[in-house]
């Protein structure tokens, strides 16, 4: 989120700091699968999908790069009577914004995920033009770019406070002792997001959920070239190919909170269940490696994106920020400089959780 507002500011000729408190791209987005989808509940979700797709092909052509796009498809089954539902309420909206989304019968599911079982299954929506990338990839061919247009780095310089006010600048304080002076400031701190905008007065309610990802081993008994991402919400469980074995998502929600990054492999067990009832060939294949991550999540599980009088955010994108963060970068970028986004954001404003009691003008932390 940062590298993307950086690049969409430094190419209108403003003068951007990045700081970064540890490396670029050691929070959530180097950890991430990289899945990008066009189905979503909302209209909004689902144009940032489109949008930043649409981003990146003008950006591969300007840059002369390949960002590496893997135009695999995304696959959503529903395994219950509630996502069944949810999942065909949302074909007039992806019909009308264009999106290409199709009902798979069981034949279609098997050709494209040999031996999956579907007995359970009472919809399957299929969106051909999702995909995946590489998130770290992305970021830093994005970083590149906003260096070569003027963006400085400063990284392991966490942003300790910041003073100041719109009308007079303010002063960001880096824990090195290095203070920036700016004229505007833009948090995308995922987790960090809370305590910088407490200083604002502005309740950025973004938290951890822990997120396992398990890389298999090779797979060479079947062919896996036509494996779509899929989704199955009422197992909880997502799995797309990389490279020649699966990989496999997996949460436990009493994790939810802690920031570790400590592997619960006792999470294989359920996870072996839930492969049983979905995809039994993929039982026996071994693990190859495991980690955690932490989505950095809203209580609406939708993004906050907004800001005025010189502060601004980008955060909390539970999930989402790799697919949504070219889209969102573009879009901060043009209210800083005060023009009106190519999308109409202001419902992801955090003036849905405003507490009015902690509102101050001067920014303190
Ligand atoms: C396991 C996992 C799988 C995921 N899968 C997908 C997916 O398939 N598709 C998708 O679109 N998204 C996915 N996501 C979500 C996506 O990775 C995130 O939404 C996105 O990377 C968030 O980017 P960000 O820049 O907001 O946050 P981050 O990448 O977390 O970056 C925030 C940065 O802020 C820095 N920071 C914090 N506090 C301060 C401070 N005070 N001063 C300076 N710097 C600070 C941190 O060091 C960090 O580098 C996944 C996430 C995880 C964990």
């Amino acid at each position: 989120m940062g590298c993307a507002t950086a690049y969409f500011l430094s190419r209108r000729g403003f003068r951007v700091t990045i700081c970064e408190a540890d490396t670029v791209a050691s929070g959530a987005t180097g950890l991430a699968s990289g899945g990008v989808r066009t189905q979503f509940a909302t209209a909004l979700e689902m144009q940032m999908t489109l949008r930043s797709r649409e981003l990146w092909r003008s950006f591969e052509r300007e840059h002369d790069l390949d960002l590496g796009y893997q135009r695999c498809g995304y696959l959503t089954l529903a395994a219950d009577e509630e996502t069944a539902e949810e999942l065909a309420r949302r074909r007039p909206m992806q019909n009308e914004i264009g999106i290409n989304a199709i009902e798979l019968d069981r034949q279609k599911l098997d050709e494209l995920a040999p031996g999956i079982n579907s007995d359970d299954v009472l919809l399957a929506i299929y969106t051909p033009d999702d995909g995946f990338g590489s998130p770290a990839d992305v970021t830093n061919d994005i970083l590149t770019a906003a260096r070569k247009a003027g963006a400085t780095l400063r990284q392991r310089s966490p942003a300790e406070q910041v003073t100041g006010n719109a009308d007079h600048g303010f002063d960001v304080q880096l824990a090195g002792g290095e203070t920036i002076q700016a004229q505007a400031v833009v948090s995308c701190a995922g987790h960090g997001s809370p305590e910088i905008g407490r200083g604002f007065g502005i309740n950025l309610p973004v938290s951890a959920y822990r997120q396992h990802q398990f890389l298999t081993e090779p797979i060479d008994n079947f062919d896996l070239t036509a494996l779509p991402n899929i989704l199955d919400p009422a197992l909880d469980l997502y799995f797309r190919r990389e490279g020649t074995g699966v990989l496999l998502g997996i949460s436990d929600p009493a994790e939810a909170g802690r920031t570790d990054t400590t592997v619960t492999w006792a999470l294989l067990e359920p996870l072996g269940e839930r492969l049983e009832r979905r995809w039994p060939r993929l039982v026996d294949v071994g693990i190859a490696k495991g980690w955690v991550g932490c989505y950095e999540v809203t209580p609406d599980r939708r993004a906050l994106i907004g800001g005025h009088d010189g502060f601004f955010y980008a955060t909390g994108f539970s999930g989402h920020g790799f697919m949504h963060g070219f889209a969102a970068g573009e879009t901060v970028a043009a209210l800083v400089a005060n023009e009106v986004p190519p999308l109409n954001v202001s419902e992801l404003s955090a003036d849905r959780f405003a507490d009015p009691v902690s509102h101050q003008k001067t920014p303190s932390t």
